[in-house]
């Protein structure tokens, strides 16, 4: 894999770089509730402005259906992109139509410009390996060289992630090389004990990692909406409570697994609950009760870890050497459910240990309420690409950048 650094040397000057970034920030409105992503891609644009590279800058963000959507414009993004470099930013309202075109051509030495959403198209995230074909040949005519710095997307097949990459000189920019970089200490030589902690709403997704993580980790924390589907395996009524349950038999073949290989499952041991989801944007208060968590009211559902479990949680986390957490222990958006999330995360400021949050809502809950990002050992950009790297799946945007 080529690095940023030796194509810099090679020399980028009035080259045209295609940056496939992660620009998937989290939005209200117009506005960005957390920029982390655009700032973890920032170094690599800006190394490339300062060498003299006309800089053309692609992302997707959310998931509009191949067509153009303005609440899925990466207007928003591209002027906050912009503040950071210091600079002006280019914005092209289509990703390989005229304005596109027109903008690439006019960039001079140094100028950064941003094409609008790139699942505007419906090529990008085809299943058709010529119709993404056709719109990757598109992206190319933009640029001389690809670099990708799209972490989060890298375990997408797709055409800006896949198959760009086959058709220009290509680098990997500065970002994937630290997420690589972690991962890899999560996978190779682990100092233990290794402790992980999973939460969110992807319960479905979040459970393939969980098979493969059994053969590394010492101890395994649930919480989120993942924890019901547990709690039913072992054999308790969760109320209306997030549930797979299609995924019980295999939990259950997990929790066997576990046993037999030593691996330490800690389950939250109570719980909050209410009869309705809260309203996240009243933030009206929720009024919880708190009950164990094999006591849930057949008419309420589970929220949050309870008091118990955050404290049962701390203290499964204060000696472990090395911590992977993904997915928040709650709703966290309301903050009468956001202390189970915050537990683990003062948890592992407290610790020791190596810690890694990987998530885009696990990151962002972090920022949100309100902990200094330097107090982790890392934040990752990436939910999804995390997990399928610790799943030992290949990952088709770090294939495609490998010569
Ligand atoms: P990440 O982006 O970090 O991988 P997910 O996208 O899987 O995390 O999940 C984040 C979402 O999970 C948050 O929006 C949060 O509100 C939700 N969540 C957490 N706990 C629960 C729960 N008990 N019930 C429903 N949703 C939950
Ligand atoms: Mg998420």
């Amino acid at each position: 894999m080529k690095t940023i650094d030796e194509l810099l040397a090679e020399g980028v000057a009035g080259k045209r770089v295609f940056v496939r970034a992660d620009l998937n920030v989290p939005l209200d409105g117009t506005t960005i509730t957390d920029d982390g992503r655009i700032r973890a891609v920032r170094p690599t644009v800006s190394a490339l402005a300062a060498a003299g590279a006309r800089v053309v800058v692609a992302s997707h963000l959310g998931r509009p259906k191949g067509a153009p959507d303005p609440a899925f414009s990466l207007a928003p993004a591209a002027a906050r992109l912009g503040e950071l470099l210091g600079s002006e930013v280019a914005f092209a309202t289509d990703t390989v139509g005229e304005s596109a075109r027109a903008t690439a051509a006019a960039l001079t030495d140094g100028q950064v410009a941003v094409v609008e959403n790139l699942r505007f198209n419906a090529g990008e995230t085809s299943k058709d390996d010529a119709e993404r074909g056709a719109f990757a040949d598109q992206l190319a005519e933009l640029a001389d060289l690809y670099v990708g710095d799209g972490f989060g997307a890298v375990h997408r097949k797709h055409a800006s992630v896949f198959d760009l990459p086959a058709r220009l000189p290509h680098a990997a920019g500065g970002l994937i090389a630290t997420e690589v970089g972690v991962l890899k200490k999560l996978t190779e030589d682990v100092a233990r004990p290794y402790a992980v902690v999973l939460g969110g709403a992807k319960v479905s997704d979040k459970l393939g990692v969980i098979d493969h993580l059994l053969e590394k980790a010492d101890r395994i924390l649930i919480g989120g909406g993942m924890a019901y589907t547990f709690l039913k395996a072992q054999g308790h009524e969760v109320g209306i409570s997030l549930l797979q349950e299609d995924q019980v038999p295999a939990v259950q073949g997990y929790l066997k697994r576990a046993e037999e290989l030593g691996v330490e499952f800690v389950l939250p041991v109570d719980v909050l609950v209410a009869h309705e989801f809260p309203d996240l944007k009243t933030k009206a208060p929720a009024h919880p009760t708190t009950v164990a968590a094999d006591a849930i009211p057949a008419d309420q559902e589970g929220l949050d870890i309870g008091p118990a479990t955050r404290e049962l949680y701390a203290a499964k986390l204060a000696d472990a050497a090395t911590v992977f957490w993904n997915g928040p222990m709650g709703v966290f958006e309301h903050p009468d459910y956001a202390e189970g999330t915050k537990a683990v995360a003062q948890a592992l400021v407290d610790s020791p240990a190596f810690s890694v949050v990987g998530g885009g809502d696990s990151a962002a809950a972090v920022r949100i309420l309100g902990f200094d990002e330097n107090a982790f050992g890392h934040i990752s950009t990436g939910g999804g690409a995390s997990l399928e790297y610790l799943e030992g799946k290949t990952l088709p945007g770090l294939a495609a950048l490998e010569d």
